[in-house]
């Protein structure tokens, strides 16, 4: 983003503006905290914003700070679309590509404003006036900290705004240890601790508040982990009976996926997960090192991400979307090596 852009979006939030901020679907930590950030900064100004999520979000995110503000396009249609009709500006949070948030993407037709896209996933779409991709950062919280700061507005970051980048920080570096943490990174959790944001707090908030049913999912998932040796790779698969029998909610297998990259040597992991809505098969892949899921998931499973964290989706059953996963192995054999 240029010195000018930033000069006129400061003009345009400083006027009365109505402003929409949109998060990807199946929105995680980094997606509700970013657009809630960006939330309590703009209602400093004379902005009118609301918070427009695709779809619903996990329980383990509703105790941050404007989250019950949260529209949910999914569910309540009408309010979202006059606040959309309305709107002048819109913010496109945690996405490249206006394809991640379909259903909302249709309400958007009636959208004459400008968007401003803030995100850190690679090939980014042009569909934005104002745009600020950058894919070697650690998540959008990051992002929209450094964005406050392009502002000159360091200084009106609150308690609340904090809380919410520290949370996306926080979940989207897998707790500041995958490669994309740098030192400053950690300089910037350090500024929001200083601002507020409670570590602890925010930790025990998003990971030690499982439900009994999540566990035992988690204990399903793990027995159905297989290992292919060869390829230094695990997979796990979980069937719609399985998600039913320890009655799945919304969130519950987010970070599922990372327990097969713990085990020693393994370079690539998958899971698959089938929905119970759509017939279709929800896939994360991970990886350590040079193997770029996000080539992968891209390439085969009609998705995308980072090269170490991506997602993507099957509409062929569970079973034959692992055969095509395995049948694809051999042809990635030395890379993962
Ligand atoms: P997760 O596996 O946690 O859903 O997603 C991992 C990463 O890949 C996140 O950054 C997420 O935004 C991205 N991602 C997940 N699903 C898709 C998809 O279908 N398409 C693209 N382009 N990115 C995805
Ligand atoms: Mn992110």
């Amino acid at each position: 983003m240029t010195t000018i852009e930033i000069h006129e979006l400061k003009e345009r939030i400083s006027t009365p503006l109505k402003v929409v901020i949109i998060p990807h679907k199946n929105p995680d930590g980094d997606a509700i905290g970013s657009c809630l950030a960006l939330y309590h900064y703009l209602k400093q100004y004379k902005c009118n914003p609301t918070v427009i999520a695709p779809n619903e979000f996990p329980d383990f995110l509703k105790w941050m700070p404007g989250a019950d503000q949260i529209l949910i396009h999914e569910r309540q249609l009408d309010q979202a679309t006059r606040c959309i009709k309305s709107a002048e500006l819109v913010f496109t949070l945690d996405f490249n590509s206006l394809s991640r948030i379909n259903g909302v993407a249709e309400t958007l037709e009636q959208f004459k404003g400008d968007y401003v896209m803030i995100d850190h996933h690679q090939a980014p779409d042009s569909y934005a006036k104002y745009t600020y991709s950058d894919t070697a950062m650690s998540s959008t919280c990051e992002m929209v900290y450094n964005f406050i700061g392009m502002m000159a507005d360091s200084q009106k970051i609150t308690r609340d705004i904090a809380t919410c980048l520290y949370t996306g920080i926080m979940t989207d570096t897998g707790s500041f240890r995958f490669p994309s943490t740098s030192s400053v990174t950690h300089r910037v959790v350090a500024d929001l601790i200083d601002k507020g944001a409670n570590n602890s707090e925010i930790h025990n908030a998003i990971y030690d508040t499982s439900s009994l049913d999540k566990l035992q999912l988690l204990g399903t998932a793990l027995k159905n982990l297989v290992l292919l040796p060869q390829y230094n790779t695990v997979y796990i698969t979980l069937s719609k009976e399985e998600l039913a029998l320890n009655n799945f909610k919304k969130g519950d297998t987010e970070g599922f996926v990372n327990y097969g990259l713990s085990l020693k040597g393994i370079k690539f992991a998958v899971i698959f997960i089938e929905s119970q809505q759509e017939e279709i098969v929800k896939i994360s892949l991970r990886s350590k090192g040079d193997f770029s899921v996000n080539d992968f998931a891209r390439l085969h499973f009609s998705g995308g991400g980072h090269t170490n964290a991506a997602g993507g989706r099957s509409t062929i059953s569970l079973e034959e979307t692992v055969r095509k996963f395995k049948d694809l192995l051999p042809d990635y054999k030395n890379q993962l090596q």
